[in-house]
Protein backbone atom coordinates (compact mmCIF):
# COMPACT_ATOMS: atom_id res chain seq x y z
CA UNK A 1 0.00 0.00 0.00
CA UNK A 2 1.13 3.59 -1.14
CA UNK A 3 2.68 5.07 2.10
CA UNK A 4 0.51 8.41 1.74
CA UNK A 5 -2.56 6.31 1.87
CA UNK A 6 -1.58 4.54 4.59
CA UNK A 7 -0.40 7.29 6.71
CA UNK A 8 -4.15 8.95 5.90
CA UNK A 9 -5.63 5.82 7.27
CA UNK A 10 -3.77 5.89 10.57
CA UNK A 11 -4.51 9.24 10.69
CA UNK A 12 -8.13 9.02 10.27
CA UNK A 13 -8.56 6.44 13.60
CA UNK A 14 -9.98 7.72 16.40
CA UNK A 15 -7.43 5.36 18.67
CA UNK A 16 -3.70 6.42 18.52
CA UNK A 17 -1.24 3.88 16.80
CA UNK A 18 2.12 4.06 17.47
CA UNK A 19 4.88 1.16 15.93
CA UNK A 20 8.24 0.28 16.80
CA UNK A 21 11.22 -1.33 15.34
CA UNK A 22 13.32 -4.21 17.57
CA UNK A 23 15.24 -1.52 18.52
CA UNK A 24 12.72 1.04 19.36
CA UNK A 25 12.84 3.51 16.87
CA UNK A 26 9.74 4.68 15.63
CA UNK A 27 8.51 3.53 12.80
CA UNK A 28 5.14 5.51 12.55
CA UNK A 29 2.64 7.32 15.08
CA UNK A 30 -0.86 8.79 13.94
CA UNK A 31 -2.40 11.40 14.65
CA UNK A 32 -4.61 10.22 17.88
CA UNK A 33 -1.58 8.96 19.63
CA UNK A 34 0.18 11.79 19.32
CA UNK A 35 -2.51 13.45 20.62
CA UNK A 36 -3.03 11.59 23.45
CA UNK A 37 0.67 11.21 24.41
CA UNK A 38 0.72 15.29 24.17
CA UNK A 39 3.62 15.28 21.62
CA UNK A 40 4.54 16.10 18.45
CA UNK A 41 5.23 13.19 15.79
CA UNK A 42 9.01 14.75 15.10
CA UNK A 43 10.10 14.31 19.27
CA UNK A 44 8.76 10.87 19.71
CA UNK A 45 12.21 8.99 17.73
CA UNK A 46 12.22 6.18 20.32
CA UNK A 47 10.50 4.42 23.13
CA UNK A 48 12.86 6.49 25.42
CA UNK A 49 10.77 9.87 24.06
CA UNK A 50 7.19 8.11 25.46
CA UNK A 51 5.68 9.87 28.32
CA UNK A 52 7.08 7.80 31.70
CA UNK A 53 3.57 5.84 32.17
CA UNK A 54 3.85 4.66 28.56
CA UNK A 55 7.60 3.33 29.06
CA UNK A 56 7.02 2.11 32.35
CA UNK A 57 4.30 -0.12 30.38
CA UNK A 58 6.79 -1.17 28.01
CA UNK A 59 8.88 -3.05 30.38
CA UNK A 60 8.50 -6.59 30.60
CA UNK A 61 5.19 -6.42 27.93
CA UNK A 62 3.73 -8.98 26.37
CA UNK A 63 2.04 -9.16 22.80
CA UNK A 64 -2.15 -8.70 24.24
CA UNK A 65 -1.18 -7.24 27.15
CA UNK A 66 -2.67 -3.27 28.15
CA UNK A 67 -2.91 -1.53 31.25
CA UNK A 68 -4.52 1.85 31.64
CA UNK A 69 -2.82 5.15 32.49
CA UNK A 70 -3.39 8.46 33.15
CA UNK A 71 -1.89 10.81 30.29
CA UNK A 72 -2.25 14.41 31.40
CA UNK A 73 -5.44 14.12 33.56
CA UNK A 74 -6.45 11.57 30.71
CA UNK A 75 -7.48 7.67 31.27
CA UNK A 76 -5.74 6.31 28.54
CA UNK A 77 -5.92 2.19 27.37
CA UNK A 78 -2.44 1.19 26.31
CA UNK A 79 -2.19 -2.10 24.39
CA UNK A 80 0.56 -3.80 22.99
CA UNK A 81 1.08 -5.90 20.24
CA UNK A 82 4.23 -7.97 18.52
CA UNK A 83 4.53 -7.27 14.48
CA UNK A 84 5.57 -10.62 13.22
CA UNK A 85 6.89 -11.65 10.32
CA UNK A 86 7.40 -15.33 9.08
CA UNK A 87 6.62 -16.05 12.61
CA UNK A 88 9.95 -13.89 13.58
CA UNK A 89 9.29 -10.88 15.78
CA UNK A 90 10.59 -7.24 13.69
CA UNK A 91 8.41 -4.70 16.03
CA UNK A 92 6.12 -3.31 18.17
CA UNK A 93 2.64 -1.81 17.86
CA UNK A 94 0.94 0.34 20.70
CA UNK A 95 -2.91 1.37 20.56
CA UNK A 96 -4.10 4.03 22.40
CA UNK A 97 -7.81 4.38 23.41
CA UNK A 98 -9.51 7.53 25.08
CA UNK A 99 -11.43 5.66 27.88
CA UNK A 100 -12.61 8.91 29.61
CA UNK A 101 -14.92 9.23 26.45
CA UNK A 102 -15.53 6.53 25.89
CA UNK A 103 -16.91 6.42 30.07
CA UNK A 104 -18.84 9.50 29.27
CA UNK A 105 -20.62 8.10 27.15
CA UNK A 106 -21.08 5.02 28.63
CA UNK A 107 -22.51 7.12 31.81
CA UNK A 108 -25.07 8.77 29.69
CA UNK A 109 -25.83 5.83 28.65
CA UNK A 110 -26.73 4.12 31.47
CA UNK A 111 -28.31 7.44 33.28
CA UNK A 112 -30.87 7.14 30.27
CA UNK A 113 -31.86 3.79 30.81
CA UNK A 114 -32.44 4.62 34.01
CA UNK A 115 -33.99 7.55 33.56
CA UNK A 116 -36.08 5.64 30.97
CA UNK A 117 -36.99 2.81 32.64
CA UNK A 118 -38.03 5.06 35.85
CA UNK A 119 -40.15 7.05 33.64
CA UNK A 120 -42.05 3.83 32.58
CA UNK A 121 -42.57 1.86 35.99
CA UNK A 122 -44.51 4.94 37.08
CA UNK A 123 -47.48 5.09 34.87
CA UNK A 124 -47.04 1.20 34.46
CA UNK A 125 -47.62 0.43 38.16
CA UNK A 126 -50.22 2.76 38.25
CA UNK A 127 -51.76 1.40 35.00
CA UNK A 128 -51.88 -2.61 36.63
CA UNK A 129 -52.94 -1.10 39.84
CA UNK A 130 -56.31 0.15 38.35
CA UNK A 131 -56.69 -2.80 36.08
CA UNK A 132 -56.12 -5.23 39.01
CA UNK A 133 -58.89 -2.99 41.37
CA UNK A 134 -61.45 -3.75 38.64
CA UNK A 135 -60.12 -7.69 38.05
CA UNK A 136 -60.58 -8.43 42.11
CA UNK A 137 -64.03 -6.58 41.76
CA UNK A 138 -62.49 -3.56 44.00
CA UNK A 139 -63.54 -0.96 42.31
CA UNK A 140 -67.53 0.41 42.73
CA UNK A 141 -69.06 0.85 39.64
CA UNK A 142 -69.39 4.18 39.56
CA UNK A 143 -65.49 4.23 39.64
CA UNK A 144 -64.76 1.97 37.07
CA UNK A 145 -64.93 4.95 34.48
CA UNK A 146 -62.56 6.94 36.30
CA UNK A 147 -60.43 4.08 36.63
CA UNK A 148 -60.52 3.40 32.99
CA UNK A 149 -59.96 7.60 32.30
CA UNK A 150 -56.90 7.44 34.55
CA UNK A 151 -55.49 3.83 32.70
CA UNK A 152 -55.73 6.13 29.08
CA UNK A 153 -54.17 9.36 30.62
CA UNK A 154 -50.78 6.77 31.79
CA UNK A 155 -51.00 4.92 28.36
CA UNK A 156 -51.04 7.92 26.87
CA UNK A 157 -47.88 9.27 28.73
CA UNK A 158 -46.08 5.97 28.32
CA UNK A 159 -46.92 6.40 24.57
CA UNK A 160 -45.77 10.16 24.40
CA UNK A 161 -42.58 9.03 26.14
CA UNK A 162 -41.95 5.95 24.38
CA UNK A 163 -42.10 8.64 20.82
CA UNK A 164 -39.84 10.89 22.04
CA UNK A 165 -37.68 8.01 22.72
CA UNK A 166 -37.82 7.05 19.21
CA UNK A 167 -37.34 10.63 17.68
CA UNK A 168 -34.24 10.90 19.76
CA UNK A 169 -32.90 7.40 18.51
CA UNK A 170 -33.68 8.79 15.07
CA UNK A 171 -32.23 11.66 15.49
CA UNK A 172 -29.07 10.43 16.55
CA UNK A 173 -28.77 7.86 13.76
CA UNK A 174 -27.37 9.58 10.46
CA UNK A 175 -29.28 9.81 7.07
CA UNK A 176 -32.58 11.33 8.67
CA UNK A 177 -31.32 14.57 7.38
CA UNK A 178 -30.86 12.85 3.80
CA UNK A 179 -34.59 13.18 3.47
CA UNK A 180 -34.88 16.82 3.21
CA UNK A 181 -37.31 19.03 0.68
CA UNK A 182 -38.40 22.27 0.53
CA UNK A 183 -40.40 23.50 3.39
CA UNK A 184 -42.49 26.50 4.59
CA UNK A 185 -41.54 26.94 7.48
CA UNK A 186 -44.74 29.63 8.38
CA UNK A 187 -47.13 26.67 6.95
CA UNK A 188 -45.61 24.47 9.46
CA UNK A 189 -46.21 26.84 12.29
CA UNK A 190 -49.61 27.50 10.84
CA UNK A 191 -50.50 23.79 11.27
CA UNK A 192 -48.88 23.30 14.37
CA UNK A 193 -51.29 26.23 16.01
CA UNK A 194 -54.17 24.15 14.79
CA UNK A 195 -53.56 21.25 16.35
CA UNK A 196 -52.37 22.32 19.37
CA UNK A 197 -55.49 24.53 19.42
CA UNK A 198 -57.70 22.91 21.70
CA UNK A 199 -54.56 22.74 24.31
CA UNK A 200 -54.80 26.21 23.84
CA UNK A 201 -58.19 27.07 24.74
CA UNK A 202 -58.38 24.63 27.55
CA UNK A 203 -55.80 26.78 29.26
CA UNK A 204 -57.43 29.68 28.07
CA UNK A 205 -54.14 30.74 26.10
CA UNK A 206 -54.46 32.48 22.71
CA UNK A 207 -51.53 31.73 20.08
CA UNK A 208 -50.63 34.68 17.70
CA UNK A 209 -49.03 33.87 14.67
CA UNK A 210 -46.96 35.92 12.70
CA UNK A 211 -44.49 36.70 9.58
CA UNK A 212 -44.87 35.36 6.29
CA UNK A 213 -44.12 32.15 3.85
CA UNK A 214 -40.22 31.45 4.76
CA UNK A 215 -38.99 28.33 2.50
CA UNK A 216 -35.72 26.08 3.46
CA UNK A 217 -34.05 22.56 2.81
CA UNK A 218 -35.23 20.87 5.94
CA UNK A 219 -36.78 17.47 6.73
CA UNK A 220 -40.38 18.71 7.19
CA UNK A 221 -40.86 15.45 10.13
CA UNK A 222 -37.86 17.36 12.29
CA UNK A 223 -39.24 20.75 11.36
CA UNK A 224 -42.55 19.72 12.86
CA UNK A 225 -41.54 17.95 15.73
CA UNK A 226 -39.45 21.70 16.07
CA UNK A 227 -42.20 23.86 16.34
CA UNK A 228 -44.51 21.58 17.79
CA UNK A 229 -42.33 20.68 21.37
CA UNK A 230 -41.83 25.03 21.47
CA UNK A 231 -44.88 25.84 21.37
CA UNK A 232 -46.52 23.15 23.33
CA UNK A 233 -44.10 23.99 26.31
CA UNK A 234 -44.93 28.18 25.48
CA UNK A 235 -48.80 27.19 26.28
CA UNK A 236 -48.17 24.66 29.07
CA UNK A 237 -45.69 26.47 30.88
CA UNK A 238 -47.89 29.46 30.18
CA UNK A 239 -50.04 31.18 33.06
CA UNK A 240 -54.03 30.79 32.61
CA UNK A 241 -55.28 32.97 30.16
CA UNK A 242 -51.89 34.14 29.06
CA UNK A 243 -50.39 34.29 25.06
CA UNK A 244 -47.83 32.64 22.85
CA UNK A 245 -46.64 34.77 20.11
CA UNK A 246 -45.15 32.80 17.19
CA UNK A 247 -43.44 34.84 14.63
CA UNK A 248 -41.73 32.94 11.50
CA UNK A 249 -39.97 35.23 8.86
CA UNK A 250 -36.49 35.00 7.21
CA UNK A 251 -35.18 31.61 8.85
CA UNK A 252 -36.29 32.59 12.07
CA UNK A 253 -38.51 31.43 14.24
CA UNK A 254 -39.01 32.59 17.80
CA UNK A 255 -41.63 31.44 20.09
CA UNK A 256 -42.44 33.56 23.24
CA UNK A 257 -44.91 33.43 25.99
CA UNK A 258 -45.89 34.99 29.08
CA UNK A 259 -45.62 32.08 31.12
CA UNK A 260 -43.31 31.04 34.57
CA UNK A 261 -40.48 31.65 32.58
CA UNK A 262 -36.84 30.02 33.78
CA UNK A 263 -34.14 30.69 36.45
CA UNK A 264 -31.01 31.76 35.13
CA UNK A 265 -29.52 28.73 37.12
CA UNK A 266 -32.00 26.35 35.02
CA UNK A 267 -31.51 27.60 31.56
CA UNK A 268 -28.64 25.32 30.15
CA UNK A 269 -29.86 22.28 31.86
CA UNK A 270 -33.29 22.30 30.50
CA UNK A 271 -32.02 20.57 27.17
CA UNK A 272 -30.55 17.97 29.02
CA UNK A 273 -32.85 14.82 28.57
CA UNK A 274 -35.48 14.46 31.42
CA UNK A 275 -34.74 17.61 33.28
CA UNK A 276 -37.31 19.18 34.38
CA UNK A 277 -37.57 22.98 37.06
CA UNK A 278 -40.83 21.52 38.03
CA UNK A 279 -41.25 17.70 37.68
CA UNK A 280 -45.10 17.40 38.82
CA UNK A 281 -46.66 20.49 36.42
CA UNK A 282 -44.49 18.91 33.79
CA UNK A 283 -46.14 15.67 34.06
CA UNK A 284 -49.67 17.21 35.09
CA UNK A 285 -49.53 18.56 31.67
CA UNK A 286 -48.05 15.61 29.58
CA UNK A 287 -44.99 16.56 29.40
CA UNK A 288 -41.76 13.63 28.79
CA UNK A 289 -39.11 15.63 29.85
CA UNK A 290 -37.69 15.34 26.47
CA UNK A 291 -39.05 17.63 23.57
CA UNK A 292 -36.22 20.22 24.55
CA UNK A 293 -33.40 17.82 24.22
CA UNK A 294 -35.36 17.12 21.04
CA UNK A 295 -35.62 20.64 19.91
CA UNK A 296 -31.85 20.92 20.61
CA UNK A 297 -30.75 17.64 18.42
CA UNK A 298 -32.52 19.02 15.56
CA UNK A 299 -30.96 22.72 15.68
CA UNK A 300 -27.74 20.96 16.04
CA UNK A 301 -29.04 18.65 12.85
CA UNK A 302 -29.78 21.88 10.93
CA UNK A 303 -26.60 23.69 11.55
CA UNK A 304 -29.67 26.13 13.45
CA UNK A 305 -28.56 28.60 16.38
CA UNK A 306 -30.92 28.33 19.49
CA UNK A 307 -31.25 31.12 22.21
CA UNK A 308 -33.19 31.32 25.42
CA UNK A 309 -34.50 34.66 26.84
CA UNK A 310 -36.14 34.51 30.24
CA UNK A 311 -37.48 35.92 33.04
CA UNK A 312 -39.15 34.38 35.85
CA UNK A 313 -43.30 35.13 36.50
CA UNK A 314 -43.10 37.00 32.90
CA UNK A 315 -41.94 34.39 30.39
CA UNK A 316 -39.99 33.13 28.00
CA UNK A 317 -38.71 33.47 24.40
CA UNK A 318 -36.97 31.06 22.29
CA UNK A 319 -35.02 31.93 18.99
CA UNK A 320 -34.26 29.41 16.51
CA UNK A 321 -31.93 30.79 14.03
CA UNK A 322 -31.50 29.07 10.53
CA UNK A 323 -28.76 29.09 8.84
CA UNK A 324 -29.18 31.33 5.37
CA UNK A 325 -29.56 29.27 1.99
P1 LIG B 1 -41.24 18.65 29.40
O1 LIG B 1 -41.81 17.51 28.69
O2 LIG B 1 -41.06 18.41 30.87
O3 LIG B 1 -41.93 19.94 29.11
P2 LIG B 1 -38.98 19.73 27.93
O4 LIG B 1 -37.69 19.06 27.57
O5 LIG B 1 -39.83 20.21 26.83
O6 LIG B 1 -39.73 18.71 28.87
O7 LIG B 1 -38.63 20.96 28.86
C1 LIG B 1 -37.79 20.76 29.98
C2 LIG B 1 -38.20 21.66 31.12
O8 LIG B 1 -37.95 23.02 30.77
C3 LIG B 1 -39.68 21.62 31.45
O9 LIG B 1 -40.00 20.56 32.33
C4 LIG B 1 -39.90 22.99 32.08
O10 LIG B 1 -39.51 22.95 33.43
C5 LIG B 1 -38.92 23.89 31.34
N1 LIG B 1 -39.54 24.65 30.23
C6 LIG B 1 -39.57 24.34 28.92
N2 LIG B 1 -40.18 25.28 28.19
C7 LIG B 1 -40.58 26.22 29.06
C8 LIG B 1 -41.26 27.48 28.93
N3 LIG B 1 -41.69 27.94 27.75
N4 LIG B 1 -41.49 28.20 30.06
C9 LIG B 1 -41.08 27.75 31.26
N5 LIG B 1 -40.42 26.58 31.45
C10 LIG B 1 -40.16 25.82 30.37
Amino acid sequence: MNETILAGLLDSLEDGVAAFDLDGHTLCCNAAACRLLHMNADSLHHIFDLPQPVRMFFRDVRSGDSTTVELDHQAVRLQYHDITKDGLRVGAVLTLTDIGEQDRVERIRREFTANVSHELKTPLTSISGYAEMIENGMAKDADIKAFAERIRRESNRMLALVSDIITLSELEERGIREQEETVDLYAIAQETVETLKSAAMVRGVTVRLSGGPTYMQANPVLMDELVYNLLDNAIRYNRDNGTVYVRVSDGILTVRDTGIGIAKADRDRIFERFYRVDKSRSKATGGTGLGLAIVKHICERCHAQITLESALGIGTEITVTFPQA
